[in-house]
């Protein structure tokens, strides 16, 4: 395997002309020894253990109420903003919605350069969550992107100019790339996402001097037609049953965590959900499928498989395994242990040992109910049978429901406490097997059909309806809760711990925090007008600590003006955000009276589940605002809808056109839905009740 020149290099290698920002570049021993330069923040998780610990101390839990604005700076998207920024040398680079990019002076705010990749608006609707980003990479005197149209383009650090660009996706599927690369000795390893629609799960790694392909590691096995990639994926295939189960990839996308362990060289990461989420669908006939919902760690320099563990057998409630890896040193049962930690989107803390991936505990952190326990001995849930409601044919109100307990929302780990500190999402989902589902190559393939109205009576379930986000710090060695602040609103934002005893976390409500580490004492808040998902970071330049922060996400409203921004603290910071914008006029509900048959509302809802509601019904809370159709005046003709539906009208604005989907009357039928949908809102309101 050809190495670029600058690995075998040292980490201090001038590569290129200096000109203060970037002049060092960034090679592998000062990414291996991220914490001996505490002001940096050069890769998305700080070092490859992804701790997200920053060893500043500047700031404390004494003057932390001295944290002010130092400076902040507008981002041109209305979006979700789930960036976690780099600093390095003190130029701060961040990725916004649309995967575009932007550098600033770290100290001053200025506006360095901004890169546009032109994702096409019509790219949308193949991903579930938002035209999000996560993050950049750097390496050498490049910024690495993945854009959401599954590119991987190298910036120029200095001037935001691309220096190559690679395809890493089959440009007919549903690929979308949220995730941040990292670099490992000169390879940028990134991943891609898309399993709820229907795609083939890989990581790849590239050549970061020429963006040339070196490896790539499917997660699940391809057409058994065909010869398999590698001896693993041949077993893989073994756990799969069926005759189609690879039709439309199978799922198994590799859409977040990634670490990387020096000493073992090996790379870890988690895997999604299958395609469809229902396993008896995806996989009749049962089987574990591999390697879905599992952690897998391969060789960083070869891709080489070497070991997996899979933390959701045979999975159907959407419980990803891709959430971030956090590798420690801890003593675990007397024993020096290296581990790799995660706290898993159904519910259980994972600890791991990072050589052999042997379960070492695993413990419930939040309510779990599909479950009563892991078995250590097996590594395997012990399930309850009705959780199964593929099998059983009955709705299960499932805690936490599809949402997770804690998704891609980044958490924190910090030497100092010994606590790992993590957004958790209180939340329930009711599953009930659609029975008319099938296979579709574009759209939602859940598989999973709306529950009665009155499930959770029915069922006599007291599951939280509304999810509920709560900053847990947990401690993985004594495996339980240490404390928890809980009035955060829906799902509170990534996280940041350092060394001056603080814990930073942002709220959807538009409020960042910090917190006092040891006993989750609230010290600090500050305003943000806008929601806050993406994790904080610290960083010092000019001998001050700053806190960055990118916020966005929708508080507001759809139709409201463009509140995202980069916010930067430091002690007694006297900038100020200006007036937050008026609030636009509350909608109202117009419905015209129902035009079609109850069979026809009916095959409008189905459609309406398979084609719209991943952007236009989000009762989850990890995603960015889409317009509520029954609101919509355009329901109220057949020409409008049409024109919008299958004529393409709002296509620059990403919503495409569906017309090799649906006919004009599958378009009708989803007006018919729409316009019941508005019409029973009209009678919860005059009965004062709230329209949600
Ligand atoms: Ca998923």
């Amino acid at each position: 395997m050809r190495l670029p020149a600058i690995a075998a290099c040292c980490g201090l290698a001038i590569l290129g002309p200096v000109n203060g920002a970037f002049a060092r570049g960034v090679g592998t021993e000062r990414l291996l020894h991220a914490d001996q330069e505490p002001g940096q923040w050069l890769s998305t998780g700080r070092n490859y253990d992804e701790q997200r610990f920053s060893p500043l101390k500047q700031v404390t839990t004494e003057n932390v109420a001295r944290l002010g604005l130092a400076w902040s700076a507008p981002i041109d998207s209305n979006r979700g903003q789930e960036a976690t920024p780099l600093v390095i040398d003190g130029v701060l680079y961040v990725s916004t919605a649309w995967s575009k990019v932007k550098a600033f002076d770290a100290r001053s705010g200025k506006l360095l350069w901004s890169f546009d990749p032109k994702v096409p608006p019509e790219w949308g609707i193949r991903g579930c969550c938002d035209v999000v980003n996560r993050g950049l990479a750097a390496w050498g005197n490049k910024i690495f992107l993945g854009t959401y149209d599954g590119r991987l383009i190298a910036l120029d650090a200095r001037s935001g100019k691309p220096v190559w660009e690679t395809n890493t996706i089959d440009r007919a599927k549903a690929y979308s790339i949220t995730g941040a690369p990292r670099v490992v000795k000169g390879k940028v390893i990134i991943g891609n996402a898309g399993s709820e629609i229907g795609v083939r799960g890989y990581l790849s790694a590239y050549d970061a001097v020429d963006g040339k392909l070196a490896w790539r590691f499917y997660t699940v096995p391809g057409d058994p037609s065909k010869p398999f990639e590698t001896p693993q994926l041949r077993e893989a295939a073994k756990t799969w049953k069926g005759d189609k189960w690879w039709t439309l990839g199978g799922g198994g996308t590799v859409w977040d965590g990634i670490a990387y362990d020096p000493a073992l060289n090996l790379l870890y990461f988690g895997t999604s959900n299958g395609t469809p989420w229902v396993a008896n669908v995806r996989s009749p006939g049962g089987g574990d499928n591999l390697f879905l919902n599992s952690i897998i760690a391969v060789n960083a320099d070869t891709g080489a498989y070497a070991w997996h563990y899979q933390v959701t057998p045979s999975e159907t409630w959407d419980f990803d395994a891709t959430n971030q890896l956090t590798l420690a040193n801890l003593k675990i049962g007397g024993a020096d242990r290296r581990i790799v930690m995660q706290a898993s989107k159904n519910g259980f803390f994972y600890v791991l040992d990072a050589a052999k991936g042997t379960l070492l505990s695993a413990d419930k952190y939040t309510t779990v109910n599909w479950a009563t326990h892991v078995d250590l001995a097996s590594g395997r849930p012990v399930e309850v049978l009705e959780a199964r409601y593929d099998v059983t044919g009955k709705p299960f109100i499932a805690q936490p429901g599809a949402q997770g307990a804690h998704s891609w929302h980044p958490m924190s780990f910090s030497p100092r406490t010994g606590l790992i500190y993590t957004p958790v999402v209180e939340n329930s989902y009711a599953y009930n097997k659609d029975p008319k589902y099938q296979m579709r190559e574009m759209g939602l393939n859940g598989g999973t059909g709306a529950a009665p109205a009155t499930v959770y009576e029915d069922l006599h379930s007291t599951a939280p309806r509304t999810a509920s986000g709560v900053l847990l710090a947990w401690d993985p060695v004594g495996r339980k809760e240490v404390w928890r602040a809980s009035d955060l609103g829906r799902v509170g934002s990534g996280v940041l711990s350092t060394a001056g005893g603080l814990v930073f976390q942002g709220t959807p409500n538009g409020e960042l925090r910090a917190y006092r580490d040891s006993d989750g004492t609230l010290l600090w808040s500050a305003k943000t007008q806008a929601g806050v998902v993406a994790a904080p970071i610290s960083y010092q330049v000019g001998g001050v600590q700053y806190v960055a922060q990118l916020a966005g996400y929708g508080t507001r409203d759809y139709y409201s003006g463009n509140e995202s921004r980069l916010l930067v603290y430091r002690l007694d910071g006297k900038a100020s955000l200006p007036p937050p914008a008026p609030l636009p006029p509350a909608r109202t509900l117009n419905p015209v009276a129902q035009f079609a048959t109850a069979d026809d509302i009916e095959q409008g809802r189905e459609l309406f589940v398979a084609y719209c509601s991943m952007c236009h019904e989000t009762p989850g809370a990890n995603r960015g605002l889409f317009p509520d159709l029954r609101f919509s005046p355009m329901i109220n003709t057949p020409e409008a809808f049409r024109t919008i539906v299958l004529d393409g009208a709002l296509q620059p604005r990403g919503m495409v056109s569906f017309k090799d989907k649906l006919q004009p009357s599958d378009a009708e039928a989803v007006r018919a839905y729409l316009t019941q949908r508005a019409i029973d809102a009209v009678a919860i309101q005059k009965a004062g009740g709230v329209v949600r």
